[in-house]
């Protein structure tokens, strides 16, 4: 053990980079709520009437490229949610649109998965969501692709398949608040850091899944994410 903690210090949780053997350490991840229209019309919303809002996940949700992910404990109701992933290389407070993707070092793919049942509960009860989305193994994400190799996604299909068959499909041109708009909203609310994840969305289509279901989410450009509940 280390002398300079009275515990052993936290893990660094981590992401593989394409093209390098060096890895992605993560710092915070910050997700954005209802980002397309369809999943807001079809959870209930009015996607015109609002502005962007967030909430986060520890880094130790992360579940690295391929490996399996848990299906969490007290939810009958987990689901998924298809995300493309903006990973953070420079941080900064107040970044304007304009210069907003100098601070992106790549992108990835990512599953925002959620408790349905403790989310609707909480809304209903005006708490707070952590239970049903911060939970363990509750961010499956690819590896990272650097900007460098896949420039700045902001077109082209995003899509999860459960079992072979496409459960959600959209496309990265349908995002209400673009990355370069929600990295200068998120960054007048918190100061970025690098290492952060900001995952900007899902298109329609969520729903249920089930211990033994692969999922495999891809966007187009990007290393598609494989994961499979156990
Ligand atoms: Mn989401």
């Amino acid at each position: 053990m280390s002398s300079a903690f009275v515990i052993e210090p936290p893990i660094i949780h981590s992401l593989s980079v394409a093209g390098d053997t060096r890895r992605f350490a993560v710092n915070r991840i910050f997700c954005v709520g209802r980002n397309y229209a369809d999943h807001a019309r079809e959870m209930g919303h009015d996607p015109d009437r609002e502005p962007p809002f967030f909430f986060m996940k520890p880094a130790s949700a992360i579940v690295a490229d391929g490996l399996d992910t848990a299906y969490p404990s007290l939810s009958s109701d987990v689901h998924h949610e298809i995300e493309m992933v903006v990973a953070i290389g420079k941080g900064g407070a107040n970044i304007s649109p304009s210069s907003a993707l100098d601070h992106v070092y790549g992108y990835g793919v990512g599953l925002d998965m959620t408790r349905r049942d403790l989310q609707s509960e909480a809304k209903k009860m005006g708490r707070p969501w952590d239970t049903g989305k911060a939970f363990d193994q509750s961010a499956p994400c690819s590896t990272i692709v650097p900007v460098s190799q896949c420039g700045h996604p902001s077109a082209g299909a995003i899509r999860l398949l459960v079992n072979g068959k496409v459960r959600q499909e959209g496309d990265l041109n349908q995002l209400i608040w673009n990355v370069p708009d929600t990295i200068a909203y998120l960054s007048t609310l918190f100061t970025l850091e690098p290492g952060d994840l900001i995952f900007s969305g899902t298109p329609a289509g969520v729903g249920p899944i089930s211990k033994g279901d692969l999922l495999e989410g891809t966007v187009d450009g990007l290393v598609p994410l494989k994961t499979r509940i156990v």
